[in-house]
């Protein structure tokens, strides 16, 4: 289920950063805490009447060069128009109308997406006849807010997640595996694809997905359907997109959200990039299937150690996601494009699994004969079963005694013996910890 995004605009010092927080609340970006991962706060998870959706901060998305204001205050615009399914257009009580929101308010008109309009700023009840004067920006009813008192959020949030996409309203059928390519410009995202859908025994249908507002490439192959998700999000954009990390990397996450299956693609000739981590730990937040492609392999150079080289070096900079297997391929030459979709069918299967409740609990059982919980001031975890309640990624709920007590070596070690006994290779997993009623 992808989860909707939310993107907050506005021009800067409005607030947007301290809504984004607020929003998210505690609830941390789980790649954070991963060792070798460093991330500016623009994206995170929010939760409100238990729907989960995405939030992108676009106010971090800046320009450089002339008239910088104005212009990333249009790139972040764009790219809430693009990527977003409902934005958040924020505005100053405090400053009232200024022309930068009427420049703001001029392109999202343009989009055909759910704006709703919060003036920030509204500290007290005095302020509160300070909002009217929104209504002239021409989005309705503007809800006041304040980032500094916490108030008003939980009604803007309901009018947020009312324009939410119906969920029961899914793209494609079960048996689809939608996959899409990631990675930052010229790595060969479209080489790929077209490489892909080129192979001999792969059949493109005639009729290109026309979901929303991606286009998207199904095709078969020995009977498995495919699709490769927003195809249109790899076209070459202006040079101010291309040239801004954040905004490329933004882009990428509607693409994860929506796939089954990520390929992470790696530039075999330039390494690996600070860049390419931000993308792959969406993948992994996400909980999507994973493989690291490493393309450009033919402009390399080779001996018989190469190969394992560029392994260890994904193993070390991708610390969290050692379960990706790793393709090396070329999308020019076409070496080893045959091997892609079979490892993906794997992944997929793998993202999918689901282990009965009586095998689950004879490992974990196991796992604690040989190695017992640590005790924690003199208490002992106690784990009374386990059980599998989803897939896609295979989630695991354990219960037990007290929660506070499972640690994260625990879990971590709990997980390899999972991932030794069931395999599960190319996907996360996610370990609940709940106290036994
Ligand atoms: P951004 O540039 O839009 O992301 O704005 P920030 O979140 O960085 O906030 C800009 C300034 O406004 C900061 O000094 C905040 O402390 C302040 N601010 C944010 N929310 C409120 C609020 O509700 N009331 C008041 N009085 N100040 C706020
Ligand atoms: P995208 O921006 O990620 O979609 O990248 P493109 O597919 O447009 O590729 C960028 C450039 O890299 C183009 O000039 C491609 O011809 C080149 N390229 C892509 N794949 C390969 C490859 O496997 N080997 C070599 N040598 N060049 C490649």
């Amino acid at each position: 289920m992808a989860r909707p995004i939310v993107a907050i605009v506005g021009r800067p010092n409005v607030g947007k950063s301290t809504i984004f927080n607020r929003v998210i609340g505690d609830r941390l970006a789980i790649v954070e805490d991963m060792p070798g991962v460093t991330r500016d706060r623009l994206y995170g998870v929010g939760e409100w009447l238990d729907r989960e959706f995405s939030v992108i901060d676009t106010g971090g998305i800046e320009i450089d060069g002339d008239n910088e204001m104005l212009k990333s205050i249009r790139v972040q615009a764009e790219l809430a128009i693009e990527e977003a399914d409902v934005i958040i257009f924020m505005v100053d009580a405090k400053a009232g109308v200024t022309p930068s929101d009427n420049e703001v308010a001029e392109i999202l008109f343009r989009a055909k997406k759910p704006v709703v309009l919060a003036v920030n700023k509204v500290d007290n009840i005095k302020r509160q006849d300070d909002i009217y004067e929104f209504y002239s920006l021409g989005f309705g009813t503007p809800y006041g807010i304040s980032g500094s008192h916490g108030t008003g959020i939980g009604d803007l949030l309901d009018e947020v997640i009312h324009h939410f996409p119906d969920t029961h309203d899914e793209e494609y059928g079960e048996e689809v595996i939608r996959v899409a390519l990631i990675g930052r410009p010229n790595v060969g995202k479209s080489s790929l694809t077209n490489a892909i859908l080129g192979e001999d025994r792969v059949i493109v249908s005639d009729v290109a997905g026309t979901t929303r507002d991606a286009i998207d490439t199904p095709f078969e192959r020995d009977g498995q359907k495919y699709v490769i998700i927003d195809t249109a999000g790899m076209r070459k954009r202006g040079k101010v997109y291309e040239n801004t990390e954040k905004y490329s990397v933004m882009r990428a996450l509607k693409a994860i959200e929506r796939a089954d299956v990520v390929l992470v693609l790696i530039n075999g000739e330039e390494g690996i990039i600070e860049q390419d981590k931000h993308i792959a730990g969406y993948a992994h937040e996400a909980g999507k299937a994973a493989i690291f492609v490493v393309n450009k392999w033919d402009v390399v150079d080779k001996d018989d150690k190469t190969m394992q080289q560029f392994t260890q070096k994904i193993r070390d900079h991708f610390l969290f996601m050692t379960y990706a297997p790793i393709v090396f391929l070329s999308a020019k030459t076409k070496q080893r494009i045959h091997k892609l979709l079979p490892v993906v069918d794997q992944v997929a299967e793998q993202h999918a699994l689901r282990i009965q409740t009586h095998l689950l609990n004879d490992v974990i059982s196991d796992a604690v004969a040989i190695n017992p919980p640590p005790t924690d001031k003199g208490r002992r975890l106690r784990i009374n079963y386990a059980t599998q309640v989803s897939v896609k990624p295979p989630t695991f709920v354990f219960f037990v005694n007290d929660p506070e007590l499972m640690h994260f070596s625990y879990e971590r070690y709990l997980e390899n013996k999972v991932r030794a006994a069931f395999g599960f290779e190319g996907t996360p997993l996610r370990l609940f910890t709940r106290k036994k009623s």
